[in-house]
């Protein structure tokens, strides 16, 4: 029987039967994985209370049948209580996960998204650092990890360098006067982009409603949609208080 001992993050988890679950890890070395988790919901799991939505660990597990795996042993590697004391923090945790179980690369391992993820949580865990902007920070270092770096210095139709008016998500950047197309950029916004792309995220998150914030949130959410060609439902909408759990 194959067994691997990985750092993972739960994307989510969904039910199997009268008192099992299904959990979908990302992990660092392994990309996405299915465990089967006999028992979790039994209020005498050893296992259940780590194996929530959000939750960093270590896992030790065994190939079970086909693509499942079982847990073997489970252990918390950050227990991440400011994220878990805040409903803001969890919801755009929320978002960031379903985000990662959109991508489609079952058992490909890919360790830049598992870092990106991790930073997320660990951001999202920082009291300093104010929630609203992470899911929309994440999604464009998502893009340029994927190669698709939204392009904000110039016109990405005729590379004219300003002023620059409208971001489209389709063409992939903000456009000029002649060009324009796709919703209107500020000059507010089109700093944070060019912040949060360029070096200065830590100086984003400290700010608590830095100007140009909604249209940059906006911005992410096509952009990454466009790139995943989804709707991605939880993060446009208030999700239930039990979260993703049971989305199928
Ligand atoms: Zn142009």
């Amino acid at each position: 029987m194959k067994e691997l001992k990985d750092d993972a993050v739960v994307l989510r988890t969904y039910k199997s039967g009268e008192s099992d679950r299904v959990v979908v890890l990302w992990t660092r070395n392994h990309g996405k994985i299915r465990v089967f988790a006999k028992g979790i919901r039994k209020p005498t799991s050893k296992i259940g209370g780590s194996l929530e939505p959000l939750s960093y660990v270590k896992v030790h597990l065994a190939q079970s049948k086909g693509d499942l795996y079982i847990a073997k042993n489970v252990q918390l590697i950050d227990q991440l209580k400011t994220l878990r004391g805040d409903y803001d923090r969890i919801n755009a945790g929320y978002g960031v996960v379903e985000v990662i179980d959109a991508i489609p690369s079952d058992d490909v391992a890919d360790e830049g998204i598992f870092e990106l993820l991790t930073r997320v949580l660990l951001s999202l865990d920082n009291p300093e650092f104010h929630p609203m902007l992470i899911p929309a920070s994440f999604y464009f270092k998502l893009l340029a990890h994927d190669g698709s770096e939204p392009v904000v210095e110039h016109c990405v139709n005729c590379e004219k360098t300003g002023p620059l008016v409208s971001f489209d998500a389709q063409m992939g950047g903000t456009l000029c006067a002649t060009c324009r197309s796709g919703v209107s950029i500020s000059a507010d916004g089109l700093a944070l982009i060019r912040r949060i792309l360029g070096g200065d995220l830590a100086g984003v998150l400290r700010d608590a409603s830095p100007a140009g914030a909604g249209e940059i949130m906006a911005i992410a959410q096509d952009s990454i949609e466009q790139h995943f060609g989804k709707r991605l439902k939880v993060a446009r909408s208030t999700p239930p208080l039990a979260g993703p759990k049971d989305a199928r």
